[in-house]
């Protein structure tokens, strides 16, 4: 009997763990990963990182309470993975407190305190503040490639080859390549971040809605003391991430720029971002928004209920979506590749070439 065999595109976090996840069920299957760029060198190189554990409706809530188990695990069975646990604190206005403890896993233990643990960050009448459990955050770029190389060689990882053109019949998927060659497979995952318009897939994807979103990040150079919290500006959809492994905090707030090209979201920061972070920062440390002068730029798919998109796009299912992930892709990913692979069909015994 042959052996089921699947190409993922895309290797960021989610493609990364979409090969994981598929070599952790069928040890037997044939998986081959094809990324136009390095792994994880989209949006996973620039993500904050940060976990923490909420989810504003149920469906995410289960995605991030089996996300957050699968990165324990992880940090368990390979506790050099580049991810750091870390005391969280989160504040909002008292009006929204009933809608903090709904999104909150119970997990996380949320209690109140009069302030969080780091006098820069001071709290503006009306707003409430507790601590939490559940919190980490991981360089997912530097997660990307270990969890490439625990796949490698049995997972080869096709580097620097774009996918040009999906063509999808009886027998399989043929995945036309940049370099002038084809693949061919019984099933494919489509990993690509924010690349939801390669003309591969543009048409496919159209009927879902799913939108690009500039999300940005700044660096605040003052190194974080030992033990600080990650706080969570719960109203405006922000945090202040103390980065220890790099020596500095970052500062993510909720950029509204739509419908941005990602491969021209790199031309850095400019005055409107700095002026609209800092103005956001400076509701809680007016200190610490000063000194936002850096940071880090690009971008995310959206979908239009703000829930990840996994879903079969062709209707013989061979071609599965694994994406859409709203500027959460790190903390949801490992559930975003389980419930792709759920779609796919592992004891296939069609035998495809590479
Ligand atoms: C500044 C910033 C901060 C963020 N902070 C957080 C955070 O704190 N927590 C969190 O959970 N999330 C955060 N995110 C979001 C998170 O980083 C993303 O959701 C996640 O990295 C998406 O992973 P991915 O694997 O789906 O996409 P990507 O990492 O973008 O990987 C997609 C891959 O597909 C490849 N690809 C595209 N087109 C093709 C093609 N035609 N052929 C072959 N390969 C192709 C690309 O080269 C790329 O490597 C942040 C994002 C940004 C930009």
């Amino acid at each position: 009997m042959s052996r089921p065999t699947v190409v993922v595109v895309g290797a960021g976090i989610v493609g990364c763990l979409v090969a994981r996840e598929i070599t952790d069920r069928a040890a037997d299957a044939e998986v081959v990963v094809v990324d136009r760029d390095g792994v994880g060198s989209g949006a996973s190189r620039r993500s904050a990182g940060l976990h923490f554990p909420r989810g504003a409706s149920e469906r995410v809530r289960r995605m991030t309470a089996y996300s957050e188990d699968w990165y324990r695990r992880l940090l368990g069975a390979d506790p050099g993975a580049p991810i750091h646990p870390l005391p969280m604190t989160v504040v909002a206005s008292s009006e929204r407190a009933a809608e903090v403890h709904e999104a909150y896993l119970p997990s996380a233990k949320l209690t109140p305190v009069a302030a969080p643990d780091d006098d820069r960050v001071v709290l503006p009448t009306g707003a409430v503040a507790w601590t939490g459990e559940g919190c980490q955050h991981a360089d997912v770029h530097a997660l990307s490639l270990r969890l490439a190389r625990g796949l490698r060689p049995a997972v080869p990882f096709r580097e620097g080859i774009a996918v040009t053109e999906l063509v999808s019949r009886a027998g399989g998927v043929t995945l036309r390549l940049g370099s002038g060659e084809d693949l061919t497979a019984d099933q494919v995952v489509l990993a690509p971040g924010p690349w939801i318009h390669a003309p591969a897939w543009r048409d496919l994807l159209a009927p879902h809605g799913v939108r690009v979103k500039k999300v940005i990040a700044l660096h605040i150079e003052d190194r974080p003391g030992p033990g600080a919290p990650c706080v969570v500006f719960h109203d405006e959809d922000a945090f202040l991430l103390p980065l220890a492994d790099r020596g500095h905090w970052l500062f993510s707030y909720t950029c509204q720029e739509w419908d941005v090209d990602p491969d021209q979201s790199t031309d850095g920061l400019h005055a409107e971002h700095l002026a609209e972070a800092r103005a956001t920062l400076a509701l809680y440390a007016p200190e610490l928004a000063a000194r936002c002068t850096s940071g880090r730029v690009f971008c995310d798919a959206y979908t239009p209920d703000r829930r990840p998109l996994v879903r079969a796009l062709d209707p013989a299912g061979r071609i599965v979506f694994a994406g859409g992930a709203n500027g959460s892709g790190y903390r949801l990913a490992p559930a975003i590749a389980a419930e792709a692979v759920d779609l796919l069909d592992l004891t296939s015994s069609r035998r495809s070439q590479w």
